[in-house]
């Protein structure tokens, strides 16, 4: 039985910024599980929603037991927990913490308990969530390197312009786009400034999402070296078992990493010179 701490690579940043292929690729290069937006884990089995492994979050073969445990720790239904991790990681509130520092304690324990060592967790920063500061306090789990993830927000722009994951998926992309745009700036800005406080109380790196694409194997070289294996077992698992993300990215995927560049050809003027001064800007700090 392993009293090794969960070794977590959290990918910080915006949505929209390529998450969900960094956290498989970086799952995959390291042979580690791809957590995906684990925060959503308890709200994602309340649901009745699948993991990327096709099971039902609540019975998949990584998450299943970790989430009975932290119900049997906490008493809390999986209703409860996903309003409990919501409320304190974005609301910051103290009664909430108490609750999320009990169940997610359970769960990171019965994740170790079972072997597996180290998980990709991208749940990210945005809505100014902040769960990395929860779970540097936590039992059983330990914050092995944050990976900041900075898209150009021009891209993101552009993505928020097509309409949010799920109604792409449902075909009905499209509505309050100028709202939408608007929201998605200053939520990018956000984000990332939270991001960066993130980084200085860890070990982390910051990876341009353009950059990351043109070389991935050079970022996942660079992430293994800073993550050593200690030689502990690694996970068995070969499946990805990311939760929530980009389902659309995922369902589709063939392992090819794109730019997805669409957005220099298609967006307007006013949002392109926008864009462009934000990231000059970031590119500053
Ligand atoms: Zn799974």
């Amino acid at each position: 039985m392993s009293t090794e701490p969960v070794r977590l690579i959290y990918v910080t940043g915006y949505g929209r910024s390529g998450s969900t292929v960094v956290d498989h690729v970086i799952a995959r290069s390291l042979g580690v599980v791809s957590g995906g937006e684990l925060t959503n884990v308890f709200a994602w089995a309340a649901e009745e929603r699948e993991c990327a492994c096709a099971q039902p979050v609540a019975v998949c073969p990584v998450w299943g037991e970790a989430i009975s445990a932290a119900r049997r720790a906490s008493q809390l239904s999986l209703t409860e927990l996903a309003r409990i991790t919501r409320t304190a990681e974005i609301d910051r509130d103290e009664g909430a913490s108490s609750a999320w520092r009990v169940a997610w304690s359970a769960f990171f324990a019965d994740l170790s308990e079972r072997g597996f060592t180290t998980v990709v967790d991208s749940s990210k920063s945005a809505g100014g969530r902040d769960r990395v500061r929860l779970l540097a306090e936590c039992d059983h789990v330990e914050i092995t390197l944050v990976v900041h993830l900075i898209r150009d927000p021009r891209a993101v722009v552009f993505s928020r312009r097509r309409g949010n994951n799920l109604a792409l998926e449902r075909g009905t992309a499209g509505e309050n786009k100028t709202i939408g745009v608007v929201k998605a700036i200053v939520g990018w800005w956000r984000a990332n400034a939270l991001a960066d406080r993130q980084r200085t109380l860890h070990r982390s790196v910051v990876w341009r999402y353009e950059e990351f694409v043109g070389d991935p194997d050079g970022h996942t070289d660079h992430l293994a070296r800073l993550v050593p294996d200690r030689g502990a077992r690694r996970t068995r698992e070969q499946t990805a078992h990311a939760v929530a993300g980009n389902r659309l990215a995922r369902s589709d995927w063939d392992g090819a990493i794109r730019l997805d560049d669409e957005w220099a050809s298609e967006i307007s003027r006013p949002w392109r010179i926008l864009g462009g001064l934000l990231s000059a800007l970031r590119r500053r700090t």
